[in-house]
């Protein structure tokens, strides 16, 4: 008996949108060349999941359920032809793996190829596939959490859009609407993004803006009840337009009076590959006498716990690490990683004295030089991240400084500047 919860369903259908867009395209990619062939194939049990990543040359169109008694899940591969690539996935599984069994591939149909996985224990799948990057091709990812962990789910937040939802609030009307937006990405793209250096050079600059808190977290609140989360999500905007006219493509954390969680800030910046994070605050402080703009960047603790954390989480992840692949050898892992969050902290060092040369013409600066501080907010170990504190809200005239169209206006001015010189010099650099 199939047996599908709630959370599932909403998932195959999640997984229905990121499949069903692409097939005009794909049609006619295959009508040109061909259909796709399975380059790969990859299992790594890792301490929190085990993941299973099937690589192609083109992208798939894919669709799973979970089958109970015994347990197992189910991977339709639509337009495919099984090869020995694919068949040898068998003999990949380890026998200490946690969640898988084993699990073998057919073809089906003669239009389908099913991989089926026999389960150790009831899980909770997260599938998803990932445009090529490196020397990697196509791939389709299945991760296998056990039941009842939900990852934080960054990956539905992303689908969703914006405003962080259980995926038990996502309607099917919700899909539909993705699946109609022609602009929208077909895939959240997680897990990876490439280091700057190895970025190519005729793709548009990707910034993404992080206004802080929102929803239930107002931020700081200056006497006048003027509070943060408003401020900086309208100088976001102006931001945001600014940057649109100078050419670079733009995306916000939030676009709306939303919370969302730092974790899934961090992940959106990593999913929309951007090369650039830059999150706007207005700081504030006991005594209202503080004042003054800062610019702050992450500091070597936060980075080293933060690159702890990050190989934590993708120790055996066969595909990226920070964009760079995965030696599948700790030690060498950890020395990519450390080299990418090298040129990345000294990447947001360059970006924060930028934006802060900028933003000394508009305020007084608080500091002279770009500050250092343990943001969770800036810890993505491959993104230059830097937090701007616009101004003090604390402060009575700054307060009246940030409630002024003007002063946002001309906030958004330095901000987009600077980032732009940074820009300009970087990719001079490469
Ligand atoms: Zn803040």
């Amino acid at each position: 008996m199939v047996k599908l919860t709630r959370r599932q369903i909403v998932r195959q259908a999640a997984g229905l949108f990121f499949t069903l867009t692409p097939i005009t395209s794909a049609l006619a990619a295959r009508r040109a060349s061909g259909p796709a062939q399975f380059v790969a194939v990859r299992i790594w049990p890792a301490n929190a999941y085990t993941r299973v990543t099937v690589e192609s040359t083109r992208a798939l169109r894919y669709q799973h359920f979970a089958l109970e008694n015994p347990n197992r899940l189910v991977l339709d591969i639509q337009g495919a032809q099984i090869n020995t690539v694919l068949q040898g996935i068998s003999k990949k599984v380890l026998p200490d793996d946690p969640f898988i069994r084993s699990i073998r591939a057919g073809q089906n149909t003669p239009n389908t190829v099913r991989i089926v996985i026999d389960l150790k224990q009831s899980v909770h799948p997260q599938v998803f596939s990932l445009a090529p990057v490196s020397s990697f091709k196509n791939r389709l990812v299945i991760d296998l959490y056990p039941q009842g962990v939900d990852a934080n789910d960054p990956m539905m937040a992303l689908l969703n859009g914006d405003r962080p939802r259980s995926a038990g609030t996502t309607t099917r009307r919700q899909v539909e609407q993705q699946r109609q937006t022609p602009n929208r990405p077909r895939q959240p793209e997680p897990d990876y993004t490439l280091p700057p250096q190895t970025r190519s050079g005729s793709r548009r600059p990707v910034i993404m803006l992080d206004p802080g808190h929102g929803g239930e977290d107002p931020g700081a609140i200056g006497r006048s009840g003027l509070r943060e989360k408003n401020v900086v999500l309208s100088v976001a905007r102006e931001t945001k337009r600014r940057l649109e006219s100078m050419g670079y493509t733009v995306y916000m954390t939030r676009n709306e009076d939303v919370f969302i969680p730092l974790n899934i800030r961090v992940a959106k910046a990593r999913a929309r590959r951007a090369d650039v994070f830059v999150s706007i605050h207005a700081d504030a402080f006991t005594s209202p006498s503080a004042r003054g703009t800062g610019v702050y960047i992450l500091n070597t603790r936060g980075a080293t716990s933060a690159a702890a954390k990050f190989l934590a989480q993708t120790q055996n992840n066969a595909d990226a690490i920070g964009g760079v692949p995965s030696s599948g050898n700790r030690h060498v892992d950890n020395a990519i990683l450390d080299m990418t969050q090298t040129a990345t902290m000294r990447d947001s060092r360059r970006l924060g004295n930028s934006v802060l040369t900028e933003l000394g013409k508009l305020n007084k600066l608080h500091k002279g030089r770009v500050d250092e501080a343990n943001f969770a907010v800036l810890r993505a170990p491959d993104i230059p991240s830097i937090l701007v504190e616009t101004a003090f809200i604390s402060n009575p005239t700054e307060e009246q400084l940030l409630a002024s169209v003007s002063f946002r206006s001309r906030c958004a001015d330095s901000i987009a500047t600077g980032i732009q010189k940074y820009i300009n010099t970087a990719v001079l650099r490469r």
